[in-house]
């Protein structure tokens, strides 16, 4: 191998339940920038979620992404033993007054701004201090009318409106979990990732990230977003659509049937290999400009 470049990349999935085909190709799409750059590759559990966490997912995903061939560097690294760095950060925005603690339920948010259930956005109500005295807040960034900017490395040049997308957003529930734009917005930065590649259902939570980063004086990555896997009925790829459990019995398939999704053009007789030779063959011919950006 020759001397690696700067390039860092991760994989970082929730350990709500097994991988499917869609957290597969978001999973080879990071490998393929890393590996093809002589990259690092880093795998981070992202487990602050314990109510939707699945009692041995963690074990299932490693077992899985090691039998499809996958080789990450470092140690994983498990938001679960973040939790101390997370606090500190959390502590530090409400001394700076970025961030504050919040009365609002939800149910109170939608009624107030008349919003229907979905994204909420939420305008700030307690910035000036809670509305009501409760035993425990959540916490809330305050978002300073912010416009967020990066150019994705597939779909150009992005542009939000923070205030408009999801207002004043949660860095720590009243449950006292901290968010997913909280924990992954430190750990992206704090391990020195230089390029985030993940599914475009994340592009959203990509500007919250970036401002939490900004708000702490940290580095952001890039940001690459892949397209989105669908089923039959058009519908995301996901437990909740019970996507079905990729098979290590079936790597080679799918890790063929995922670089094509990928738009690669692998030739067919890769399909008769195995899981080495589609990974030689993938790392040596990735082309992200032919990754589609729908
Ligand atoms: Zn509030």
């Amino acid at each position: 191998m020759a001397v690696s470049t700067n390039y860092r990349g991760r994989f970082a999935p929730s350990p709500t339940g097994p991988l499917h085909f869609g957290s597969l190709v978001a999973a080879m799409g990071s490998y393929l920038q890393a590996k093809s750059q002589n990259g690092e590759w880093l795998l981070r559990i992202d487990d602050i979620d314990p109510p939707r966490e699945q009692k041995g997912a963690t074990d299932n995903i490693l077992r899985t992404l090691e039998g499809f061939g996958f080789e990450w560097d470092r140690s994983v690294l498990y938001q679960s033993n973040q939790l101390t760095r997370y606090q500190e950060a959390l502590q530090y925005l409400l001394e700076q007054k970025l961030a504050y603690p919040c009365s609002c339920s939800r149910k109170s948010i939608l009624e107030k701004t008349g919003q229907t259930k979905g994204e909420t956005v939420y305008p700030g109500f307690c910035r000036n201090g809670p509305l009501e005295n409760l035993s425990e807040y959540s916490i809330r960034i305050r978002c300073n009318n912010e416009f967020i900017q990066f150019d994705d490395a597939i779909l150009g040049p992005q542009s939000f409106d923070l205030e408009k997308m999801n207002g004043d957003f949660i860095l720590q529930r009243r449950d006292g979990y901290f968010s997913y734009h909280l924990a992954s917005g430190i750990d992206d930065a704090e391990q020195g990732i230089t390029e985030v590649v993940r599914g475009a259902d994340l592009l959203n939570c990509s500007p919250s990230q970036i401002y939490v980063q900004q708000t702490l004086n940290l580095t952001s990555p890039q940001y690459c977003h892949l397209p989105i896997v669908l089923n039959e009925t058009g519908q995301k790829l996901s437990k909740q659509s019970h996507a079905k459990p990729i098979e290590i019995k079936e790597s080679v398939d799918l890790l063929y049937k995922s670089l094509k999704f990928l738009g690669q053009m692998p030739s067919i007789e890769l399909m008769n290999t195995n899981n080495e030779e589609i990974w030689n063959w993938a790392i040596n011919h990735w082309q992200p400009e032919r990754v589609s950006k729908k």
